[in-house]
């Protein structure tokens, strides 16, 4: 595409979160014109907010694998465990969960671990060039993180080292003295563990998203404050998108609404089976001195970040759709975790639920929609998606300018559910 079509090409992004954000600012350094629309104030709710701030490059093996199926029941029932299910959508959530189950077979887990891997590996390289225009001094921390585990479930831990060994994914096998070593005011419940020595992570991750947001808007981008309501096309098949204020005719548009990126695939003809896993953090100020980097207590399936708001207890999956409210039972089982690693806490504050977007594969949905070729995606970066922002924006940004990749980028496409 020549630099003058570029020019005049108009592209609307619905979503400013991370995805959103990225993908507007990579389409405007290559000369578009964009407009950003999202419903609240960028970064101000979402899961771009409220996340770990983890950049996890190494994080490959997926969430569908064989030995969860067997784990599931007993997490289910555990009230300490990684995962609750509301059970007022336990019905809704079956189709979900049989997909799900379908992708949980060796090959399937190892086509989700491959096409993880390509994206996750250009993850940090992407962010490195993004942020040359922004100041993230005292944003972003290179300290590697650790996750670690009691001596339950090991089958498990090894099945997740083989895999990333067998991708080359870089990690260091942790003795429970070396975890003291690195980070000593944890309790020692630990008997085991591993360091990601070059994963990063964000001190806020709304401060980076709005710094990266303000460039965009310094560039000449645009930003409207609306619900989208509906999509549909134009005669020459152009999306017009409906606002709860008005209509916007684009030259092409893309749906990056995170986990509510469903309410307007339906509209579209496409059946993407997309859900939510629905996580939760609370802080304890002023207390982030007690951790360099992040930690992850693999067998509770939660983890603390160092945060300038002061440690961020946060993690736990439930599954409970986006319209159940915030279970406070989920919330306390975060803050006694988090109490159990670290005695020394006492008061929390800021609880806070937000949406991963999660698809039955656990890959996401990366590129045009099947049936309207002006219409593009990027959404169900479900566990990943503050560590894919910058990467999905330079695919996204790419395709939608005609670029040639050496990237198959097919396993990522949503014809996959048809
Ligand atoms: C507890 C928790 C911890 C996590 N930790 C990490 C981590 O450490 N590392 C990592 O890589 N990932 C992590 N994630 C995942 C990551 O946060 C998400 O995958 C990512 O933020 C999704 O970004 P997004 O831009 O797709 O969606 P979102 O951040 O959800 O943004 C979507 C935006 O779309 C807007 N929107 C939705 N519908 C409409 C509409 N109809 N009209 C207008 N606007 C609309 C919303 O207002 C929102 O601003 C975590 C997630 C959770 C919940």
């Amino acid at each position: 595409m020549g630099e003058d079509i570029k020019l005049k090409s108009s592209i609307g992004i619905i979503g400013a979160g991370i995805q959103g954000v990225c993908i507007a600012l990579c389409l405007i350094k290559k000369g578009f014109k964009v407009t950003l629309i999202d419903r609240d104030d960028p970064g101000k709710e979402s899961a771009s907010y409220g996340n770990a701030g983890h950049f996890s490059p190494y994080a490959s093996v997926p969430i569908n694998r064989p030995d969860i199926l067997v784990d599931i029941p007993a997490m289910l029932l555990s009230s300490t465990g990684p995962l609750a299910l509301k059970w007022n959508y336990a019905f809704k959530m079956i189709p979900w969960f049989l997909k799900f189950i379908k992708n949980c077979s060796r090959k399937n887990m190892m086509h989700t671990a491959k096409n993880m891997h390509q994206i996750l590996n250009l993850a940090l390289s992407a962010y490195d060039e993004i942020f040359e225009d922004i100041d993230i001094s005292g944003l972003v921390e290179s300290k590697g993180i650790i996750y670690f585990w009691t001596n339950k479930d090991l089958k498990s831990r090894e099945l997740e080292n083989n895999i990333r060994n067998e991708l080359g994914v870089k990690q260091q096998l942790l003795t429970p003295q070396e975890i003291h070593d690195l980070e000593p005011h944890i309790k020692k419940i630990y008997h085991g563990g591993v360091l990601y020595p070059y994963a990063r992570h964000a001190r806020n991750p709304r401060k980076i998203l709005l710094k990266l947001f303000d460039l965009f808007i310094k560039k000449g981008g645009r930003f409207e404050k609306q619900n989208v309501q509906t999509i549909s096309f134009s005669s020459e098949n152009k999306p017009i998108i409906k606002t709860d204020l008005k209509f916007f005719t684009f030259d092409k548009a893309v749906v990056a609404c995170g986990a509510f990126s469903k309410k307007l695939t339906d509209q579209v003809d496409e059946k993407i089976p997309l859900d939510t896993e629905r996580g939760y953090h609370v802080h304890f100020k002023g207390h982030d001195h007690l951790l360099s980097r992040p930690v992850i207590f693999l067998n509770r399936g939660f983890g603390i970040t160092p945060m300038e708001q002061g440690l961020r207890a946060v993690g736990t999956v439930e599954f409970g759709g986006l319209d159940n409210p915030p279970s406070k039972k989920r919330i306390q089982n975060l803050i006694n975790g988090a109490k159990y690693l670290f005695p020394e806490l006492t008061h929390h504050e800021d609880e806070w639920m937000g949406f991963r977007p999660s698809l039955p594969d656990f890959l996401p949905v990366i590129g045009p929609s099947k049936n309207y070729k002006n219409l593009f995606y990027s959404f169900g970066h479900h566990h990943l998606g503050w560590t894919l922002g910058a990467i999905s924006g330079k695919i996204v940004s790419g395709m939608i300018a005609g670029e040639n990749t050496n990237l198959d980028l097919s396993p990522y496409n949503s014809k996959r559910f048809s």
